[in-house]
């Protein structure tokens, strides 16, 4: 297994819309544990395949205490959006950065595993919360989208700021 580089924003990759996945092979099962294994390792609790620079529609997610409910979707649809709530939520691709975002509270949603084997799921809470913010990854959708253009642009401005720091001060 190998830990996978988190795109960040503002990187225009992470605006690229993902395609369906066909072919359920061994490298797909190996880029599935990859994930995980950067996700685990980041650490956070969902990731999609847009974030470290691979354009399919997939993503991970354990939102377990003990880390060991991990979940895969692929090609993954919403069948149904139930109520509103607001929750705070952070990104693997905005390193300190949290905002409040109005998203549907429970959800069901169809999708295939690492074997390819449809699957239907009902969620709520955290869970519901994670699914919707992946989805919108494949699409290219970020969670500051639900923000006004001035926090977005402080946003912005904090993530380059840090990342030209990083590339100067280290390796
Ligand atoms: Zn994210």
């Amino acid at each position: 297994m190998a830990l996978l580089k988190i795109l960040e924003y503002p990187d225009p990759r992470l605006r690229t819309k993902a395609t369906d996945i066909s072919d359920f092979n061994v490298a797909l099962g190996q880029q599935i544990d990859n994930m995980f294994e950067t996700m685990y390792s980041a650490p956070g609790i969902g990731l999609a395949a847009t974030q470290v620079d691979f354009h399919k529609r997939l993503f991970v997610i354990d939102v377990s205490e003990e880390k060991n409910e991990p979940l895969v979707f692929i090609n993954p649809k919403i069948k149904e959006l139930r109520g509103v709530e607001q929750m705070e939520e952070g990104c693997l691709s905005f390193p300190g950065v949290y905002a409040l975002v109005e998203r549907a509270d429970s959800l069901t949603i169809e999708a295939q595993d690492r074997d390819g084997n449809r699957f239907e799921m009902e969620a709520d809470g955290l869970l519901a919360v994670c699914i919707q913010h992946e989805l919108d990854h494949l699409q290219g959708k970020l969670f500051v989208d639900y923000l006004s253009a001035l926090k977005r642009q402080r946003i912005r401005k904090k993530l380059e700021k840090e990342q030209k720091a990083k590339s100067t001060s280290g390796m």
